[in-house]
């Protein structure tokens, strides 16, 4: 059971005491505080998890400091969507809002190779009107011989650069704990030119210690991606274990599925599953079409697959586009045939706009043909 509070309540307050005093006494539950601190105000949550069958909710809603009450319906306590659940779906970082009704798009380096490819990258994506990109520092490769990313070297170099052409948010996937600390030094020794959501792979989705200590944290939002040979439930979870430890500025990215039945792409596209997931969570979802489709053939309309798999995404409701970009794809280190060229950039982002429109445009549909 989750009981919202009246936002701005003050812990010191007589008021929040007695509710306080009053969950201490309640036989076989565990009570669980979570602040959430907005621009304009405080809002605290108060988690009940244990023995709550036999609480009314309109008891519980007439204890002081309350304003509202959730009954969890399902496993995902914290980022699922419960009945009468008004609690927001979207937060804001570095002044970018991501949430279950907006669109943003992170182009950019599957892994940073070098300064010139980075501000080839980034001064396009500023010309292009972008505020986020993808970058990989630290790459979790298949084989112990192939190139394992920059790793905190090239920090400097992507946070200047990022902070130069006005880039606000970079994805970059962590593979250990270090690696967070790693981040955060280089940020601020950069004085903090740009912000990082920080990238959990499908092949640590149910890494459950790095969960933890990525959930412990809240100054980074995560992007957690679905393991690629589980269930979607068993990934939710994995999304859970971040808010259970106090984050809950997390989206989930829909990379595809390990399997020969997708064959050629190199995963089974799996974006059917964005409504599903906003039903299920408030999280907002993402699509990566790169690692999903894996390469750049085309059909013979012209569209490369990689674009006609990101269509089928926005199209469904994503609100978040990881998409491998390089000026040289044939000199990346890692994922260049999967990689589109700068020059492909303008098409790609009006490609996205025809499909998110046309997905605005489905949505009002279903107001339209509502029965009144
Ligand atoms: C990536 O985005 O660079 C990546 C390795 O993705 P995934 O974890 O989905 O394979
Ligand atoms: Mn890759």
């Amino acid at each position: 059971m989750i009981l919202i509070l009246a936002p701005n309540t003050q812990i010191q307050s007589t008021e929040y005491q007695s509710l306080m005093d009053h969950l201490a006494g309640l036989q076989g539950v565990q009570v669980r505080v979570h602040k959430e601190h907005g621009s304009e105000q405080t809002l605290t949550e108060i988690y009940l998890i244990g023995n709550t069958k036999t609480l009314e909710i309109e008891d519980v809603r007439d204890l002081p400091c309350v304003e509202n009450v959730v009954r969890v319906s399902q496993d995902y306590r914290i980022l699922g969507r419960h009945k009468d659940d008004s609690r927001s779906a979207h937060f804001n970082y570095k002044g970018v809002r991501f949430g279950q009704d907006t669109l943003n798009v992170f182009a950019g380096l599957c892994a940073v190779d070098n300064a010139a490819h980075v501000e080839i990258m980034l001064r396009a994506l500023r010309d292009n009107g972008q505020v986020c990109t993808r970058m990989g520092a630290y790459k979790p490769r298949t084989s112990p011989y192939a190139f394992q990313g920059h790793g905190k070297n090239c920090l400097p170099f992507v946070f200047d650069l990022a902070g130069k052409y006005g880039i606000k948010v970079i994805a970059m996937e962590i593979t250990h704990e270090s690696h967070l600390n790693e981040i955060h030094e280089a940020l601020q020794q950069a004085g903090n030119p740009t912000g990082v959501m920080l990238q959990i792979g499908t092949r640590n989705t149910q890494n459950f210690e790095l969960l933890k200590i990525v959930g412990r944290q809240q100054e980074y939002p995560v992007l957690l991606k679905r393991g690629f040979g589980i269930t979607l439930d068993e990934s939710l979870n994995a999304a859970e274990y971040l808010a259970s430890e106090g984050n809950r500025n997390v989206v989930f990215g829909l990379r595809g599925m390990k399997t020969n039945m997708g064959d050629p792409h190199r995963n089974m596209v799996d974006f059917a599953h964005v409504p599903v997931v906003k039903r299920l969570t408030r999280m907002p979802v993402c699509v990566d079409p790169s690692h999903s489709v894996g390469t750049r053939a085309a059909s013979p309309d012209g569209i490369l697959d990689v674009m006609h798999a990101t269509a089928q995404g926005v199209l469904a409701g994503a609100n978040m586009v990881l998409v491998d970009f390089h000026p040289e794809p044939p000199q990346a280190l890692v994922d260049g045939p999967q990689a589109l060229l700068l020059s492909e950039l303008p098409h790609f982002l009006e490609d996205v706009q025809i499909a998110r429109e046309a997905y605005l445009k489905r949505a009002q549909l279903v107001q339209k043909y509502q029965p009144k």
